[in-house]
């Protein structure tokens, strides 16, 4: 069993981190908030009083953060943990970040002797609980080979998505289709409910339908459709508006450096930001659903 750190016990990491501790890992905690880390020793791990101090002998470091600035701070801010882990370390940052932040983190912990991948998760909270998220991991084959089975307690599926930051571009391709599923999925049931149907005979039709996809099959945006999905739920505990609309910028920024045409995420990405302009920022991503409703 390994020894490893695990930084930042958010909404994910405080799941994911957990799935580690009953696999039998030795998994010694850090997040700024303390009280994020008392779930974790009662779950079995130890809390750290700083993330230099939860890295200290540590064979693996994961880190669990909201942003890019958040990941180059830790390893290469002022006391950050590249400057003090030992050679032959191994680094997992799982935060949903820049591609470019991850391969200016990636090359220099290489120049330290540090192993460094980029793997971004997808499946949600739901899927950090259950230990079913989907890894997509970017940084050399034999990293990849290094972390693969310290990822599987945590995974179904741990996919090699390409060298340093393959796994960022891959992450911002997959959330801005998401994205965009989900505004066509909510257009077309609030255009079927308001020509007369039962959204939930709708969503059905559909589903097995030419238009079916990941947004009919289990997370409807509808309420009372799916009783398992957030919008049933007041629209709570799921992947918050926020959160996408961060990922949205990201495959914007992608899209401009690259000189790549993206018309439809730059609409789904202005969309989402109307709808967080409107106080639906922390709500789950399927509240657009209000955007074609609301107005009823
Ligand atoms: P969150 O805001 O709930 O958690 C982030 C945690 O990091 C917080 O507890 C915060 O205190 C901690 N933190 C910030 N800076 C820190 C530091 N320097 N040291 C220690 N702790 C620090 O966010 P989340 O929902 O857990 O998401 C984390 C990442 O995963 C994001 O990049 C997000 O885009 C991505 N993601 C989220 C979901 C989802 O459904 N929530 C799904 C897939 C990917």
């Amino acid at each position: 069993m390994a020894k490893i750190a695990f930084i930042g016990l958010g909404n994910m990491g405080q799941p994911m981190a957990t799935c580690l501790v009953k696999a039998g890992h030795d998994v010694v905690v850090f997040d700024l908030v303390e009280s994020a880390m008392q779930a974790l020793e009662a779950a079995g791990a130890k809390a750290a009083p700083s993330a230099a101090a939860a890295a200290e002998g540590a064979e693996y470091v994961i880190s669990m953060l909201p942003a890019g600035q958040h990941v180059e701070r830790l390893y290469l801010g002022p006391d950050g943990l590249l400057a003090r882990l030992p050679t032959g370390s191994v680094v997992v940052d799982s935060s949903t970040i820049d591609a470019m932040t991850a391969r200016k983190v990636g090359a220099e912990a290489q120049a330290q002797g540090i192993t460094f991948v980029d793997a971004p998760v997808s499946g949600g909270i739901g899927g950090a609980k259950a230990g079913t998220l989907t890894f997509i991991v970017g940084g050399a084959e034999s990293a990849f080979e290094q972390v693969k089975s310290v990822l599987e307690p945590m995974a179904r599926h741990v996919f090699h998505a390409g060298d340093l930051g393959a796994g960022q571009v891959a992450k911002a391709c997959n959330n801005m289709l998401l994205a965009v599923l989900m505004a066509g999925t909510t257009e077309a049931l609030a255009l079927g409910v308001k020509n007369g149907l039962d959204p939930a005979v709708l969503s059905n039709i559909m589903q097995q339908s030419s238009g079916g996809n990941w947004v009919l099959n289990g997370y409807n945006p509808w309420p009372g459709v799916m009783p398992g999905a957030p919008a049933s739920n007041d629209y709570q505990g799921g992947f918050q508006v926020d959160l996408m609309l961060k990922d949205l910028g990201l495959a914007t920024d992608m899209a401009t450096a690259s000189h790549a045409a993206m018309p439809m995420g730059a609409l789904a990405r202005n969309l989402y930001a109307l709808h967080a302009q409107r106080g639906h920022g922390k709500q789950d991503f399927s509240s657009l659903q209000f955007f074609f409703t609301s107005a009823e």
